[in-house]
């Protein structure tokens, strides 16, 4: 028989309390916070779905790694089981560990990065984005069209378009372009999948102009089983096959382990190129620690090797995608607009088109958030005109292309209980919608504004 309840496939061991409060209390706490969700301490969320990056919970083996780790500084026995791990994965010989994702971002374009050259990509993630910036050189991003339509299902909305691609690389040259990013789910566009053909697609296309292809590869695993689920010719093929073959079209990756490797800090920098990664070796020692460490502990490193092998398990891939699906049902069975299909890591909702009666300027997916905190202690985050933070010359906030309140779901922390919770209090929001009023600045910095800005309800 097969049973079309799909259950969380792990039993509870450890466990927390949540931070339960009242909504007079949520009241002020919001007030005091600026309705600014970055402001609120932890212990007053209800649900925290602010992101899924280091939130998710360790298991027992991985915990017994923990106790085991070699804390040695040089040649660490834990550092080993991480290389072979990582190796094994990816099939790449040099192996450099960093303390999480950004830090092998900064090392890497700090060797190929600088002025008036062009990383190119499907999208780049707002750190990679910032760390090319910060190199001199530019992001270029090249997502299909169908990722900016919502409502409109789509199995790869993460796919990059490779004929804008190749009109790009014509245009500026090769020699001026390092490197091409394939983010692995696309984190900025919904946590949308790409495909093995697309990859396979890029991969020619950085071939036919030798510029290395390498993977933002956070969330592998979730692309992966989305291949299997989705693309024609993999529904019989293991996950570790199919992600093994996603590897091996690539010149070198690096990951967030906060992500798919199960892990609350670490990441790592993997590639072939001995003149790349003997220059990122430099700079680690000069930054993150020596090369057999990277900025992580012992521990840290053993933690990562079993979560990498525990990510595969298919039992684990199919509860994570269907409790991600199960919340964007939900929602849109009470009419919320959500980026359909739901994505690996989260759901996104359209708060433009939830919220018509809030402009752009008084920003709707930030009340919208904070909507959910006051009636629900469940906190989210906006991608929106707060986040990107355009202005005009008179300060005047210019509407974002997007308008997003991203729920992202902690690995293995929450149970269908806590998100048929979030389903009806976002019924209860969709029945009350004309009672959410928009909100206004009452300051903001210039840079990366969303983290600390302050905000009123408008008038
Ligand atoms: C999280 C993430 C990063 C950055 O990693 P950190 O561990 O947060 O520094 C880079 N790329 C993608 C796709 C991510 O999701």
């Amino acid at each position: 028989m097969e049973w079309k309840t799909i259950i969380e496939p792990f039993k509870i061991k450890t466990v927390e309390p949540l931070g339960i409060t009242t909504r007079e209390e949520r009241q002020a706490i919001l007030a005091a916070a600026h309705y600014n969700l970055f402001n609120i301490r932890a212990e007053k969320v209800l649900i925290d779905l602010l992101t899924d990056s280091g939130t998710g919970a360790m298991s027992a083996a991985q915990w017994g790694g923990i106790m085991n780790g070699d804390e040695s500084y040089a040649g660490a026995r834990s550092y080993y089981n991480f290389e072979s791990e990582v190796k094994r994965l990816t099939g790449f010989d040099e192996i450099i560990p960093v303390h999480q994702g950004r830090a092998a971002e900064k090392i890497l374009f700090t060797v190929i990065g600088g002025k008036g050259k062009y990383i190119i990509s499907n999208s780049h993630f707002d750190t990679t984005r910032a760390n090319v910036e910060f190199s001199g050189a530019q992001a270029m991003d090249f997502p299909v069209k169908e990722a900016m339509e919502f409502d409109k299902p789509a199995p790869f909305k993460g796919n990059a378009d490779v004929a804008a691609m190749e009109k790009f690389i014509k245009e500026k040259g090769a020699a001026s372009i390092p490197l091409c990013v394939m983010t692995v789910t696309n984190n900025s566009l919904g946590g949308q999948p790409v495909s093995m053909e697309n990859l396979k697609a890029v991969q020619n296309l950085c071939r036919k102009f030798g510029i290395p292809m390498f993977l933002d590869c956070a969330r592998f695993a979730e692309n992966a089983y989305f291949i299997k689920l989705r693309e024609k010719g993999y529904a019989q093929c293991p996950v570790r096959e199919i992600a093994e073959s996603m590897f091996e079209l690539a010149d070198g990756a690096w990951m967030s382990s906060k992500k798919d490797a199960l892990v609350n800090i670490g990441g790592f920098l993997a590639m072939n190129n001995r003149d790349w990664s003997g220059k990122a070796r430099q700079l680690l020692i000069l930054t993150e620690g020596f090369s057999t460490y990277g900025g992580l502990a012992g521990r840290d490193l053993e933690a990562i090797a079993i979560g990498l092998r525990e990510v595969l398990d298919e039992n684990y891939l199919q509860y994570r995608i269907r409790s991600t699906q199960y919340l964007g049902e939900g929602l849109l069975g009470h009419g919320v607009p959500i980026i359909n299909p739901p994505g690996g890591h989260g759901v996104y909702v359209n708060a433009k088109k939830f919220l018509p009666h809030i402009k752009p300027a008084n920003f709707p997916a930030q009340a919208l958030a904070c909507a959910l905190y006051l009636e629900g202690g469940i906190r989210s985050v906006e991608i929106g005109t707060l986040m990107f933070g355009k202005r005009d010359k008179d300060g005047v906030y210019q509407a974002a292309p997007m308008e997003l309140v991203r729920l992202a779901i902690p690995r293995r922390v929450y149970t269908q209980s806590h998100i048929d919770y979030v389903i009806e209090v976002f019924g209860y929001l969709a029945a009350n919608k004309k009672n959410i009023k928009g909100l206004d600045i009452v300051e903001a910095p210039a840079i990366l504004p969303h983290f600390t800005a302050k905000l009123k309800p408008a008038k």
